[in-house]
């Protein structure tokens, strides 16, 4: 029994197995074309659902952002937290998906 990658998600599975363990892409009986198809498709839904994620995380920025001008109450000083929590987790949030996108994509 050998160890082999998948041709879909990239984990380690046995050359023996029928399909992935990991993503269940069917080993046996897929044309070489089939597969490459798969893991396209993968990827392409990766990215979105990082994108999406990238997406969220600028707008925490901004919302922290615009807390930081609008504070919505007297209490200044917790809205002031807040916004620098929101714009510093939304910009790591940010750079951290733009990063694994690019990673994503080189594949
Ligand atoms: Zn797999």
């Amino acid at each position: 029994m050998a160890i082999i990658q998948c041709i879909v998600c990239g984990k380690r599975i046995s050359n023996k197995a029928e399909s992935c363990s990991h993503c269940g892409a069917k080993l046996r009986g897929t044309t070489e074309e089939q597969l490459e198809r798969a893991a396209h498709l993968q990827r392409l839904r990766k990215n979105r659902r990082l994108q999406s994620l990238s997406f969220i995380a600028v707008i925490a920025f901004a919302a922290g952002f615009l807390l930081k001008f609008f504070s919505p109450g007297d209490n200044v000083d917790i809205w002031e937290k807040v916004s620098l929590y929101l714009m510093a987790a939304g910009f790591l949030g940010y750079v951290v998906m733009r990063v694994w996108i690019m990673l994503n994509k080189r594949k």
